[in-house]
């Protein structure tokens, strides 16, 4: 274990060291440069890391950073660009409508599930073999045990990087686990329960079980949601957001593996400069 713990392998086959900075949330949508990382910490303070060459991590072996996991993340980037072309009109009930044709869905979707293994923090989990298994072999179809995947337009100047977390909502009982990668324009939250809050959110969760050279012609949908904060799941303004919190009264069950493993111990806002 201690082994393991000082000599991180890669996330996606197990197998070989993380000897790459992987930038999962690709340098083409710009995330290069100087990005400020204001990672939450289990009390509730913030503390910030200034990555002067984009945020990456050493979470990837070389092999699966270029193969497969290179590819998927040119699918990422083609729909950030179209979320960024379409983003200046919106339809009657305020989302923003994003034609896209000859599109590649489910490497798009592999890419999103890599970042979710990037994310989170590493200890042996069993429970994500399939999802490595997707991510490596080109032609496998998303699994069953997978989360769904939900898109959003990400009107903030911020990112935020959630990893696996679970929020349970002590007023109501209720609890969703998930991951969340947003980067501006792209929302991105991959469940396992469903929560009201994705209702109006795109689900692209069948363009995992295509194949390989399949395209997607689809116009998305996707509705306006600020991130202000740090706190998983939390959109508006920040008087909004304070109030949504005193109402629903959530709180965060994270993992954290001794020594703190994760690219982001509990939770992350990612800072830009010029970014929209
Ligand atoms: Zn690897």
């Amino acid at each position: 274990m201690e082994e393991q713990l000082s000599k991180p392998v890669c996330r996606v086959c197990r197998a070989q060291p993380a000897n790459t900075a992987e930038h999962f949330i690709p340098q083409a949508v710009g995330n290069r440069g100087l990005v400020n990382l204001h990672v939450l910490q289990q009390d509730g303070t913030t503390a910030v890391k200034r990555c002067t060459n984009g945020y990456y991590e050493h979470v990837l072996c070389s092999k699966c950073n270029s193969d497969p996991c290179s590819v998927y993340a040119q699918a990422y980037a083609r729909l950030c660009k179209a979320v960024s072309r379409a983003a200046g009109v919106s339809t009657l009930d305020n989302r923003v409508s994003v034609p896209l044709s000859g599109f590649h869905g489910q490497r798009f979707v592999k890419h999103l599930v890599s970042m979710f293994l990037c994310v989170s923090p590493w200890e042996p989990a069993e429970e994500w073999n399939d999802l490595q298994a997707y991510v490596m072999d080109r032609s496998a179809p998303l699994p069953p045990s997978s989360p769904r995947v939900f898109l959003y337009l990400n009107t903030g100047n911020v990112g935020r990087v959630v990893p696996f977390c679970c929020m349970v909502e002590l007023s109501t009982s209720r609890h969703v686990c998930f991951v969340e990668v947003s980067w501006p324009p792209l929302g991105v939250v991959m469940a396992y329960d469903w929560h009201e809050k994705f209702a109006r959110m795109f689900e692209v969760t069948a363009w995992g079980k295509l194949g390989y050279k399949d395209y997607v012609d689809e116009t998305l949908l996707l509705p306006r949601l600020r991130i202000v904060s740090g706190f998983p799941l939390a959109y508006g303004t920040r008087r909004e957001v304070e109030a949504e919190e005193a109402a629903k009264l959530p709180a965060y069950l994270f993992h954290v593996p001794p020594g703190s493993m994760g690219p982001t111990a509990v939770g992350a806002l990612l800072e830009k400069r010029g970014l929209r």
